[in-house]
């Protein structure tokens, strides 16, 4: 009998043992991503050079933003504390709410819509969109567009700028940029109007292109979280980063790693 009594408390001691290293899993974010000693992270993997891949490693902007994230909050020297979960920008706020990744790093731009339903820490990097045209093409200004084929990528703030600047054009979305750049390099469009930063990717890449030189918005990429109580001392902790990259330089110095040329005429 003692020893029934025995196995019980055993028993009962081990479930509730287990049952309180689940339960006792914080709720707060920057807690539970220290609990966890892992962080996901949704990234691009199409935008040069931002979040690419390139013989078979994911790198870019955005990957070097994710890595100094772990590196502050994990003491992760090498980002292999980072799971990264690939986002496009139709599934990127999807995938944050529903708990999927912890933190976008996607060129994601702080916008009023988006300010809605997700959180943003202040921006890291301010890029503007602008139209890739074919060499020798003759659209020259995003009004030329009215009467031609304007190219977008669904669920960018680039497809709202062409229902406004260009609302008679006729608009084909591409669910990424490769797409939309084929259809442009097959002349099925005749432009693509998308941030500079990622459009500068295809014009290192291929000859025959151009970035015309107007500028239509500033897009302020940001890191996005969820809303709520829950996220805020990880935001906090993220706008600190921040602020500490900005004034020792060392965004400055990720910026002329990935696109030195960007605003110097390319
Ligand atoms: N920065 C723009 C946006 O947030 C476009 C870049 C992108 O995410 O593809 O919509």
């Amino acid at each position: 009998m003692k020893k029934v009594i025995f196995l019980l408390l055993i028993t009962f001691f081990t479930l509730s043992l287990t049952g309180c290293s689940g339960s006792k899993e914080p709720k707060d974010l920057l807690s539970k991503i220290k609990f966890k000693n892992k962080i996901v992270i949704g990234i691009k993997n199409d935008s040069k050079p931002f979040g690419y891949i390139e013989n078979g490693e994911l790198k870019g902007f955005d990957v070097d933003i994710a890595k100094s994230v772990s590196k502050m909050l994990l003491g992760d020297k090498t980002g292999e504390l980072i799971e990264f979960v690939y986002v496009t920008p139709e599934s990127r706020i999807i995938d944050l709410n529903s708990g999927k990744v912890d933190i976008i790093i996607a060129t994601m731009s702080i916008n009023t819509t988006r300010a809605h339903i997700v959180d943003f820490t202040s921006p890291y990097f301010v890029a503007g969109q602008a139209l890739m045209v074919p060499d020798g093409s003759r659209v020259n200004s995003i009004e030329s567009l009215n009467t031609r084929k304007a190219g977008v990528i669904l669920g960018t703030t680039g497809e709202k700028t062409i229902r406004q600047l260009a609302p008679n054009a006729t608009i084909i979305g591409k669910k990424s940029y490769n797409e939309a750049f084929e259809f442009l390099a097959q002349g099925k469009i005749d432009a693509i109007l998308a941030d500079d930063s990622i459009l500068y990717g295809y014009i290192i890449d291929n000859k025959g292109y151009k970035i015309l030189p107007a500028r239509y918005t500033k897009e302020y990429y940001s890191i996005a979280l969820r809303k709520g109580k829950e996220n805020e001392a990880l935001k906090e902790e993220l706008n600190k980063m921040i602020d500490f990259m900005q004034q020792s330089g060392r965004l400055n110095r990720i910026k002329e790693k990935w696109i030195p040329n960007l605003h110097k005429g390319a």
